[in-house]
């Protein structure tokens, strides 16, 4: 990746509106709360605190409430203004947020975890709270009676979770790269099919319940964009990261992925494109262009008396190829290589100017990122650094003005399910090579 030449930073940046710095420790979790400004961070420092914008323009905490142990992780609810916290010890413990954030009374606890709670998530709908642990169980409670409803063991550390309101299906991305799609009854699930694409963790999952696109973000730095309501295993890369992707968000008026990674970057990416998939990548004892054998071809080699080659990859087309019939380099933004990547010669001949036109703008955090929040309605991006410091940007200046569409029905479709089509072979390996990607 050493020849990587990342593309020009744009002039308009999100403003930063705040910087909240009083935290004693990292804070894992930090939410906008909608309509208000003001800010719910939980931290390692086991404090749950409430800032709200005082006269001063500064954010004062409202509330400040110490917990038992450290909080790893945290869903808020406007519409109920439901807290659910998890924390270091395993437990979930849940409160209720006064109308006007300044009271914070108990509601539920769950003895949920045998370790550190990595993602909790309250669905309204189902009253049910979803959590996944160091314990490496995936389980549900009723947020109403307390109970535990039911339990999916996974084969590794979960650090990404999502769930489809209306199919009840739950997307569990985890350590192996590996993400596995449940679906959930009321005290059972079933494993509806598991798909890797990622050499990495999966950090990040992202689900877009109208287009039932889900995207998931590495450690490889890499993201993929499955298209699971397409029903054809359809899976688009996006490569705009130079570290681990840390967090995802998806702006669905707009079509906008927001994607940030531990060096701080923050990729805003235009989701209302085109995209195309990825070739694979064509196995050849020679060059399949001028035919020159690579270096493991001993016979043909020996035949013509020549020196082996090394065996390079053109990302656009897949072809196998020699370093001399692959020497140039180009962006390929609609297949994600925001970044220059290398092609073989004839590619880079049909690669226009406007083949060329960025699909992404990229930003600075100016930290190292390892939460993030985004709030559409009032387009604020918030992020939380190893720095200890919360950040808030407007980012309404980056985002495209809504968009007038007619609801398509393929889009809107409601009777969509995994079970109507056997397209998602069980287990789908994405073919993503990236110790040989230059
Ligand atoms: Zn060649
Ligand atoms: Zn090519």
């Amino acid at each position: 990746m050493a020849a990587e030449i990342q593309p020009k930073p744009q002039t308009r940046t999100p403003v930063l509106l705040n910087k909240i710095e009083a935290s004693q420790d990292v804070v894992n979790t930090a939410v906008i709360i909608p309509k208000e400004d003001g800010v719910i961070s939980v931290s390692e420092d086991r404090t749950i605190r409430i800032w709200l914008k005082r006269d001063s323009g500064q954010y004062w905490p409202s509330i400040y409430h110490t917990m038992p142990d450290s909080c790893s992780c945290m869903s808020f609810n406007p519409e109920t203004r439901r807290l659910s916290m998890g924390m270091e010890n395993g437990t979930i413990s849940e409160f209720i947020l006064s109308e006007d954030y300044n009271k914070m009374t108990p509601a539920q606890t769950y003895q949920a975890h045998q370790g550190r709670v990595t993602v909790v998530l309250f669905v309204l709908e189902m009253e049910w709270v979803l959590s996944t642990g160091q314990d490496k169980n995936f389980t549900w409670h009723c947020s109403e009676s307390g109970t535990q409803l039911g339990l999916y063991r996974t084969t590794a550390w979960v650090s990404g979770l999502q769930f489809d309101v209306e199919t009840r299906h739950a997307f569990v991305g985890d350590y192996s790269g590996q993400v596995t799609i449940l679906k959930l009854e009321l005290d059972s699930c079933s494993l509806v099919t598991t798909f890797k694409g990622h050499t990495g963790n999966v950090t990040a999952l992202c689900w877009d319940p109208v287009q039932r696109v889900l995207f998931s973000g590495s450690a490889d730095h890499s993201i993929i964009m499955w298209d699971i309501g397409g029903g054809k295993g359809t899976a688009i890369e996006l490569q705009g990261h130079n570290e681990k992707v840390q967090g995802l968000c998806y702006a669905p008026h707009t079509r906008q992925l927001i994607s940030c990674s531990s060096d701080g970057g923050i990729v805003i990416w235009n989701m209302d494109v085109t995209r195309q998939e990825t070739p694979e990548w064509l196995d050849s004892d020679s060059c399949q262009k001028c035919e020159q054998p690579f270096f493991w071809n001993f016979k043909q080699m020996w035949d013509s008396k020549k020196i082996g080659l090394r065996q390079h990859h053109c990302r656009k087309c897949g072809q196998a190829v020699c370093g001399k019939c692959s020497a140039k380099r180009s962006t390929i933004p609609l297949m994600g290589f925001e970044f220059e990547v290398r092609v073989c010669d004839s590619c880079h001949e049909s690669i226009t100017d406007e083949d060329r036109a960025p699909t992404a703008t990229f930003h600075d955090s100016k930290h190292s990122i390892v939460y993030m929040h985004y709030e559409p309605t009032m387009g604020w991006l918030l992020t939380s650094g190893a720095d200890k410091v919360v950040k808030v940007r407007q980012t309404q200046c980056l985002l495209r003005q809504r968009l007038d569409r007619q609801p398509n029905s393929d889009l809107f479709s409601t009777n969509w399910s995994f079970d109507q089509s056997q397209i998602f072979s069980h287990q789908i390996f994405f073919r993503v090579e990236w110790n040989t990607l230059i």
